[in-house]
């Protein structure tokens, strides 16, 4: 046989992608973030992976690349390439239900679907349920909570304090 190394089917490089996690929320993976948008392979056989980055504001990105030329390489992919694709933007409407059940198991408010929430884009209060014990009974303590992309809020059932995962 003198074919060439047989490319993984994408299903395998997905399996790798989940295993590069959120720096700030260890829970979530880029694929749950829907970071990862596409696992492509050209006519030629060139890997590409396909990335939209989160908030500007996070310097997480550039970290997550390398993260995933790292395990890319570890995996026996070394000849791949990663495309930053800015448009459509990422929204937290992106995450994905998976990822939303592991964030709110890990303490923290998912972010809300938009399109449930038209509300928030003319400054309407929102109801966050508490992630520990399901009540919406709860307030805004402060817009930022243990990073910027997180709010603070706290149960008024409960009384815990809890992080929400913002929209955007
Ligand atoms: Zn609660």
């Amino acid at each position: 046989m003198t074919s060439p190394r047989k490319n993984p089917d994408p299903a395998a490089i997905w399996a790798i992608l989940e295993q590069v996690k959120d720096p700030e929320i260890p829970v979530l993976s880029i694929v749950d973030l829907g970071i990862a948008r596409a696992v492509n392979y050209s006519d030629g056989g060139q890997l590409e992976i396909v990335i939209s980055p989160t908030y500007s504001g996070c310097p997480a990105m550039y970290m997550l690349e390398q993260q995933i030329r790292e395990i890319l390489t570890e995996h026996g992919l070394p000849d791949h390439i990663i495309t930053t694709r800015l448009s459509p933007a990422w929204t937290t409407d992106w995450m994905t239900e998976q990822g939303r059940d592991k964030l709110r198991a890990y303490g923290i408010a998912p972010p809300e679907k938009t399109s449930h929430n038209k509300s928030v884009l003319f400054g309407g209060q929102k109801k966050i349920p508490c992630p520990k014990c399901g009540s919406d009974n709860s307030e805004q303590i402060s817009e930022f909570g243990s990073t910027a992309c997180k709010a603070l809020y706290r149960c008024l059932d409960c009384k815990e304090p809890f992080d929400y995962f913002k929209c955007l």
